[in-house]
């Protein structure tokens, strides 16, 4: 309970508890004596491979199934802390160890693979893919919500289809925060230190076996951030981190939250994001043939590249190299709103970039500042990111055929008076997730059976996918949606049902979960970050009507909710709070549960399990989401509004 603050401040550095202890982690390794037979487990635990292959999941959940849940999902932490004696006694399980050795072969063959060539793009001029977050799995906290779902699931389709891409991020210490709902209603937040737990992460080192380092001129001093090293299948994924002992405690600071902290704290954990990210790689030898920057949270990058273009060039202008810069960027935006992109103030960027870093670029401050203008001679406006990122693009693409749509309404400001909305130079490409990662392992079982091992390849060609999905029987997907239905209420049950202590902790804890939830009551699913345009208050206009619905003698219908509000945003939070105030009512409090700490685990439960997906945003707010993709694979319906990818 102490952990919890009611309510965090907007400046975390002010936060109690919050200021990192003088100890800098400077890696994750631990030695644990697993039995001989057993030791594929420690290689297997250091690649993220394992998390969407069901054989893999398996493969730690069976080793100690009350663990792994205390754990978390973390196979790092379950190695830790698995006693002897169960090791003991699952090296004996001579089927477990067969199965074992094969998936540690699986993994082996699939990484030997060289990637393939796609024209420019090769081993050695891979895509280097940017962003703020990466979703890969919960036992990797820097993801907060679809943007980092995206690019994780990004990073898993490019290692399954053998794409060369190398990704750069920020390690966050203390990750996007666990929610937990008062008795009041009220959402509480919780950061952990991941230094405290065991990640699959390990140390970059440069060729002489030392810490590999980047610097970053920031705050007036040279700031350094430390690379580690995520294996995603075949990519490699890079996260910078400056909580190193030679930086001072307010920039060991700067990796510190995820889309914590004033503009301050954003501008400089982007300018390490993208300055530091392209030396990085530099200094890793790679010489990508393409950035991509998945939002404009890495735009900076494309100041870096210029600088490095006027440096080997020393006769070229600034505009040469925006030329240049531009033959190599993509950028793929996922705002819908102008309010929705960062921003920031004249001051911002002054305090960030020195007059030597501006001058290297040979431009004057006031056209470096006007550069991320919508309207370069309007003083008065803040620069954004999004502008920044569209000049220094070759393309950029919105995230459904919609959202494109309204990105080049958005951005037609910035090209002469009189272009049309339909030559704005912004195309789209439809989010997407990676099958195996949603696809719960009954359906896997089933796609696999009767369309081949190969059916997330056939997902990708229409015409065969409609033929093929046609020889399952409904009676056969109708079986296995019963399954995940009946699973989906044991998980509700588990995570309502009141700790062992006896004392309700939250808001959502039940003393009696038996009655929870039926398996024959329709059931609809609604989980989604709170933010108003998702309009999770809609369902709460008529109250009467949907307690009538909940309570219907013939046709009821059960709602299971998850979602967290961002913690400066008090609006949500009183949404959140609302929706919780109709608990008083007890034919609710057995048909409705919010599940606290929305995040992938929970997820691949709601979409898996439940008969409808309901989205109801304000149109063209969604520039695209994904959660109905996931619940759709597992043969769930989607109730929606015509927005983003559903159109
Ligand atoms: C899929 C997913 C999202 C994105 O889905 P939306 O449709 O944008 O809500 C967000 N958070 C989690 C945990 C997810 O799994």
């Amino acid at each position: 309970m102490k952990e919890f603050q009611s309510e965090s401040t907007s400046d975390m550095k002010s936060a109690p508890g919050l200021v990192p202890e003088p100890i800098t982690k400077t890696d994750f390794y631990f030695y644990r004596d697993l039995p001989e037979l057993l030791k594929p487990l420690e290689e297997l635990s250091w690649n993220y491979f394992w998390s969407w292959n069901p054989e893999g999941v398996e493969l730690f959940r069976e080793l100690d199934p009350a663990l792994w849940e205390k754990c978390e999902q973390n196979p790092r932490l379950l190695l830790e802390q698995a006693g002897e004696l169960r090791l003991w006694q699952k090296c004996g399980d001579a089927a477990y160890v067969q199965r074992l050795q094969q998936f540690a072969q699986k993994l082996n063959a699939y990484v030997a693979q060289t990637p393939q060539e796609l024209g420019k793009m090769t081993a050695e001029s891979p895509v280097a893919y940017f962003c703020a977050e990466y979703g890969v799995h919960n036992s990797l906290p820097t993801y907060s919500g679809g943007l980092g779902i995206l690019s994780g699931d990004h990073l898993k389709s490019a290692s399954d289809m053998n794409v060369p891409l190398v990704a750069v991020g920020l390690l966050y210490r203390y990750g996007y925060f666990r929610q937990r709902i008062s008795h009041d209603g009220w959402q509480e937040e919780k950061y952990q230190d991941v230094f405290h737990s065991q990640l699959a992460l390990t140390p970059v080192l440069d060729e002489k076996g030392e810490r590999l380092a980047v610097m970053i001129h920031i705050r007036g001093h040279e700031v350094f951030a430390q690379a580690w090293l995520a294996r995603i299948g075949r990519i490699s994924l890079y996260l910078l981190d400056t909580n190193v002992q030679q930086n001072a405690e307010v920039d060991q600071l700067i990796t510190g939250h995820l889309y914590g902290g004033s503009s301050e704290t954003r501008i400089v954990q982007e300018k390490v994001l993208g300055i530091g990210g392209v030396r990085l790689l530099r200094k890793l030898g790679v010489s990508p043939s393409v950035f991509h920057l998945n939002e404009g949270h890495s735009a900076f990058l494309t100041l870096e590249l210029a600088r490095e273009f006027l440096d080997a060039n020393p006769d070229a202008e600034f505009t040469d190299a925006v030329a240049n810069v531009r033959e190599q960027c993509v950028f793929t935006t996922h705002t819908p709103v102008a309010a929705g992109n960062d921003t920031f103030t004249t001051q911002d960027l002054r305090d960030c970039f020195d007059a030597n870093f501006i001058a290297s670029l040979k431009i004057s401050e006031s056209d470096f500042f006007a550069f991320g203008r919508v309207d370069p001679d309007n003083q008065g406006e803040p620069f954004g990111m999004t502008p920044l990122a569209i000049r220094m693009s070759r393309s950029a693409n919105g995230v459904s055929e919609k959202h494109g749509e309204v990105s080049r309404e958005l951005w037609l400001r910035m090209l002469p008076d009189g272009t049309q909305p339909s030559e704005v130079p912004i195309t789209h490409i439809t989010n997407g997730v990676h099958a195996p990662t949603w696809v719960a392992p009954v359906f896997q079982r089933l796609y696999e059976q009767r369309l081949g091992e190969n059916w997330p390849e056939l997902l990708r060609d229409q015409l065969t996918w409609d033929i093929s999905i046609d020889s399952l029987t409904n009676e056969e997907i109708w079986n296995a949606h019963r399954k995940l239905k009946k699973l989906l209420i044991a998980f509700i049950r588990d995570r309502t049902q009141t700790k062992e202590t006896g004392s309700r902790e939250t808001i959502n804890e039940h003393k009696d979960t038996r009655k929870l939830f039926s398996p024959d009551v329709l059931t609809v699913g609604f989980a989604r970050r709170v933010a108003a345009y998702k309009r999770w208050n809609l369902l709460l206009t008529d109250v009467d009507r949907l307690l009538k619905m909940v309570d219907d003698k013939d046709r009821p219908v059960q709602f299971v909710f998850a979602g967290k509000a961002h913690p400066q945003d008090r609006g949500a939070k009183k949404i959140l709070q609302d929706l919780m105030t109709i608990n008083h009512d007890s034919n609710w409090q057995d048909r409705a549960v919010f599940i606290e700490d929305y995040d992938q685990e929970v997820a691949r439960y709601l979409v898996q399990g439940v008969d409808v997906w309901m989205n109801v945003p304000r149109r063209p707010h969604e520039a695209s989401g994904t959660s109905g993709m996931k619940a759709a694979m597992n043969g769930g319906l989607n109730f929606s509004i015509l927005d983003g990818w559903w159109i």
